[in-house]
């Protein structure tokens, strides 16, 4: 009889926290939720760089992104991981599930053999276009083959075969419009933030995205495998341009969301701006560049992009013998980059496709005391005459 009782009491308990008004929040007044996924952890590094791991440089962007979020906005934040742990990719989707969130951002960095690739790209899912992306989303995808039955778990999934790939052409959703909005405000704010070279918004099948019931991004934000790339995200400058640069396109997105929500902004979160034009560079394990090529190829360690696109520098000195990265003769201008022409050393500045924003980089360099500085080009790495 006490026990009925007792039950009657539970199910009276749970009927009104069911149906009274007040306890059901409603759907305007839930804060908006946003899951932060470091790629990567502990016996996974991620792509390895010449003094780096990608696995930390995630984690850093990942918590510094964080807590600007939790700092300036009302939106809530959650870590897949805030600490260097392994955790399973399908984990780390299901989080975001669990907790019903509005948006995911998976933070990694890139690698490539030919090491003079840089720049940034943002990705949502979707059925990779070119042979470039799909060879990004398997080698991110190679993390399950570190997990326990991953051929079980991800129903047969095998991340090294193309043929795997082919689901991801029905998988556009209805949260890729989105994701790419999403993604073009990140790859815009590197842009004009970091002064990064702009890969663009691409799509390629990752698996850490297949599984998210919700808006969802991974972005590269740079390539470890570039010497100057990997010098440039291991500064403090660096982390704090390049996790304000999401954070700004974090706003842009959540005040679209509301927009669309409540037919206006709730909240309007101050935007982050970073002057990168002095950036610290961290101490770069070989003082004097070495190089052993002899031929008019360009030996540039921040540019190559795709084929065919022409880049422009500013040459701004040339020396027969190698500079010091902290030679008088560079008058305090971080981020030189050189490369080897016959017996000579250039070194230059800048890097783009853009031909007008070099030009204006032309007249600041020319300003900064570099009178002769003039503008040079690359295609395929090589450069025009
Ligand atoms: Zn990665």
């Amino acid at each position: 009889m006490k026990l009925c009782l007792f039950l009657k009491g539970v199910f009276l308990a749970v009927f009104i926290l069911i149906f009274t008004p007040s306890v059901v929040i409603g759907q305007n007044n839930n804060p908006f939720v946003v899951v932060i996924d470091a790629g990567h952890g502990g016996k996974d590094p991620g792509a390895i760089g010449s003094f780096s791991r990608e696995k930390n440089l995630n984690l850093d962007i990942a918590l510094k992104l964080g807590k600007l979020i939790t700092d300036h906005t009302d939106a809530t934040v959650i870590y897949t991981r805030k600490s260097d742990v392994f955790v399973e990719l399908n984990e780390r989707a299901a989080i975001a599930n669990r907790s019903k969130a509005n948006l995911f951002i998976s933070i990694h960095t890139n690698a490539l053999k030919s090491k003079s690739y840089s720049g940034t790209e943002t990705y949502s899912l979707g059925l990779a276009r070119s042979e470039e992306n799909l060879e990004v989303a398997k080698r991110e995808n190679a993390v399950i083959l570190l997990e326990d039955n991953y051929s079980t778990r991800y129903e047969g999934f095998d991340p090294n075969s193309t043929e795997s790939y082919i689901i991801f052409e029905m998988m556009q959703g209805q949260y890729m419009e989105q994701s790419i909005n999403l993604a073009s405000y990140v790859q815009r704010n590197f842009a004009s933030q970091c002064k990064r070279i702009n890969r663009g918004v691409k799509q390629a099948g990752f698996l850490v995205l297949r599984n998210t019931s919700m808006p969802s991004i991974l972005i590269e934000i740079g390539y470890i495998s570039n010497r100057a790339e990997e010098r440039y995200l291991n500064t403090e400058s660096g982390k704090k341009a390049i996790s304000s640069s999401i954070y700004n396109a974090f706003v842009e997105y959540k005040e679209d969301y509301e927009k669309k929500l409540n037919g206006k902004i709730t909240q309007r979160a101050e935007m982050i701006s970073v002057d990168n034009e002095e950036t610290e560079v961290a101490e770069d394990p070989v003082e004097t560049i070495k190089t052993t090529e002899t031929t008019a190829v360009s030996k540039s360690r921040s540019t190559e992009t795709k084929k065919n696109e022409t880049i422009y520098k500013i040459q701004i000195i040339a020396s027969v013998k190698p500079l010091k990265k902290n030679s008088s003769e560079f008058k305090g201008l971080k981020n030189v980059d050189y490369f080897k022409d016959k017996k000579w050393y250039k070194y230059t500045y800048g890097a783009t496709s853009d031909y007008n924003e070099i030009k204006s980089l032309k007249k600041k360099m020319v300003d900064k005391k570099f009178k002769n500085a003039f503008i040079i080009s690359f295609k395929n790495g090589k450069l025009l005459n």
